[in-house]
């Protein structure tokens, strides 16, 4: 049995992770402050012996005894983390210093979950993990952009000065159950909006791409990535090539819910990447038998029958 840190376990893709690592039988520690997390995404592990759950923020050192970390610690929604763009980027920068220290300190393999923003407006269609991205370093997405390159900096830092044994993975859009309704990102938004029979907001002419990926396809990605050779730390870029303009995605939300939500144009917020796809040949080659198996309809039918059922059970998730 391993012993496993998760920063940021108790938000959305760190609470479906918790979860997996616990089913696989090992021992799980959850970190969170509960700046976007919530502990009802995992009041469902509490009961479970082999969990347990700390709040800190991981911009101050902690130290504990583990094999494993995975460092998901850090808002992920242009909403969330334009609000405080100061502590975003001492998240991703402080956060990772302090958890390459611990896990240099107590030998534990660490993992970052770093993100398809590091290619910010991308010029190169689509992205492999070698090419160096296009990212406005003063923009008002830099705090998310620059934090996260700088944190993929510190990893390999680390690796090459220090022999810590490191995996960076790149995250492309991911989406699915246990994501905040209130959260701003665009599945999100449009499923709540159509639920609804709402104005669904299309930012801009709603031609720009992106490339969405269920979660569970993510988490079997995170574990397989920790898995690998210690040899290979990557950069490795996880996500699903099924691209998509957000037109087609609201039309596609609007079908499944059997909306009477029309679509509106709302401004296009500044540096909104225009097109996002992840080339998953590395990804392919080195995780063990991992290729997305979720097409976006049916990842979008198991987060509708989500954000559905919440909205009946008039549970507010903020309850917690
Ligand atoms: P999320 O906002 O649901 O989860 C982030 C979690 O980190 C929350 O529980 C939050 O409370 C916690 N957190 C934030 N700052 C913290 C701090 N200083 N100390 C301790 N905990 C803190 O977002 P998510 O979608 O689950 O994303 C998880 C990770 O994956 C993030 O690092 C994000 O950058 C990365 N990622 C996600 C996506 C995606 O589409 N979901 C894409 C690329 C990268
Ligand atoms: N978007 C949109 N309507 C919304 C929220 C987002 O059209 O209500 C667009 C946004 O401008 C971007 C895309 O959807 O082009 C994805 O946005 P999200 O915030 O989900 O992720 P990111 O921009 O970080 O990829």
């Amino acid at each position: 049995m391993k012993r496993i840190l998760v920063t940021g376990g108790a938000g959305f893709v760190g609470s479906h992770l918790c979860e997996r690592l616990l089913k696989e039988g090992n021992e799980v520690v959850c970190m969170d402050n509960y700046f976007t997390g919530r502990k009802s995404k995992i009041v469902h592990l509490m009961d479970n012996p082999y969990f347990e759950l700390i709040r800190h923020d991981i911009t101050l050192p902690y130290f504990i005894e583990v094999d494993e970390i995975y460092n998901l610690a850090c808002p992920a929604s242009p909403v969330h983390y334009q609000h405080n763009p100061i502590k975003t980027i001492k998240t991703s920068v402080l956060g990772a210093i302090n958890m390459l220290g611990l896990a240099k300190r107590i030998n534990a393999k660490i993992l970052q979950a770093s993100t398809s923003e590091v290619y910010g407006d991308p010029e190169v269609h689509p992205q492999p993990e070698n090419y160096w991205g296009h990212v406005n370093p003063i923009g008002i997405r830099s705090c998310y952009d620059e934090g996260k390159r700088c944190a993929e900096s510190l990893f390999v830092n680390y690796h090459e000065s220090n022999n810590v044994l490191v995996k960076i993975i790149r995250i492309f859009n991911t989406y699915g159950p246990r994501m905040e309704p209130d959260d701003g990102r665009v599945v999100s938004n449009f499923i709540m909006q159509a639920l609804q029979d709402q104005d669904i907001t299309v930012f801009g002419d709603g031609t720009q791409t992106r490339s969405f990926q269920y979660v569970s396809d993510l988490v079997d990605g995170m574990i397989k990535m920790m898995a690998t050779e210690d040899t290979f730390i990557g950069p490795i870029n996880i996500g699903n090539p099924g691209e998509f303009t957000m037109l087609e995605l609201a039309q596609t939300i609007i079908d499944l819910t059997n909306s009477r939500s029309k679509i509106i144009h709302m401004p296009l917020p500044a540096d909104d990447p225009m097109q996002r796809q992840p080339d998953i040949t590395l990804a392919k080659e080195k995780l063990k038998d991992w290729k997305p198996s979720v097409d976006l309809r049916s990842g979008l039918e198991k987060t509708i029958k989500y954000f559905d059922g919440m909205m009946l059970q008039n549970t507010s998730i903020k309850e917690l």
